[in-house]
């Protein structure tokens, strides 16, 4: 591990907060807006998500005997909308049939991370980093996740010519953080935190980041 990236996990615990960062009233309703997400803003899924709520389909039951026009009609503001609705209706009857009734409560599930994620893989629509929300957030399994987000800071960090491929950088940071899905929630809030409020895509801010001294990348001088 270089001494960068060390420093990097100790300033995001530093700044790890008290309450979870991935919204949700329920497991489900986090599952739901992992779907929502994809391929738009927080606030377009998010919207989409309330839109769900209020139209009283936030449940695993009600959601898979939905019409999927109506599904599609309720998160037309996500984009996608016709893929997104197909794939909360398969992801709805997982969750009914096989998803927490097979791998126990989602609060403490017993099946084997692994499993959980290929069960998770096998519904069409739910990509390695949708499914990876889902079993950190909702599954509480303890996985990195390798979004563009850390994609930007590690690369940025290591002053890399390009990015690392997700895979490595899951495998690496995982290596690093070890089995505690406290541990990995908190890294994976503060990548959230520093990507949106500094290390922004088109002109980073690094004269407020805190991760200022330990970036290669960093346009402020080293204390
Ligand atoms: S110091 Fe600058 S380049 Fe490095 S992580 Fe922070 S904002 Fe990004």
């Amino acid at each position: 591990m270089s001494a960068n990236t060390r420093r990097m996990i100790e300033h995001l615990g530093r700044i790890a907060r008290e309450t979870p960062w991935w919204p949700g009233e329920t497991p489900f309703e986090i599952a739901v807006s992992a779907v929502l997400v994809q391929r738009t803003t927080w606030t377009q899924g998010k919207k989409a998500t309330d839109n769900l709520k209020a139209a009283n389909l936030l449940d695993s039951r009600l959601l898979a005997m939905a019409n999927t026009n109506d599904i599609e009609q309720t998160i037309a503001c996500s984009g996608f909308y016709r893929q997104k609705a197909q794939t909360l209706h398969r992801l709805a009857k997982w969750w009914l049939v096989d998803g927490v009734a097979d791998f126990g409560s989602t609060q403490e599930a017993t099946a084997d991370k692994s499993e959980i994620r290929y069960a998770l893989l096998s519904i069409k629509g739910i990509g390695p980093e949708t499914a990876d929300s889902i079993l950190l957030y909702c599954f509480r399994q303890s996985v990195v996740i390798a979004d563009a987000y850390l994609q930007r800071i590690d690369a940025r960090l290591h002053r890399r010519s390009r990015p690392c491929a997700k895979p490595r950088l899951q495998r690496e940071y995982q290596r690093l953080l070890g089995e505690d899905s406290n541990v990995c929630v908190a890294f994976h809030a503060g990548i959230v935190d520093v990507a949106q409020q500094y290390c922004k895509s088109k002109g980073p801010l690094c004269s407020s980041c805190i991760l200022a001294d330990c970036c290669l990348s960093a346009t402020v001088p080293k204390q």
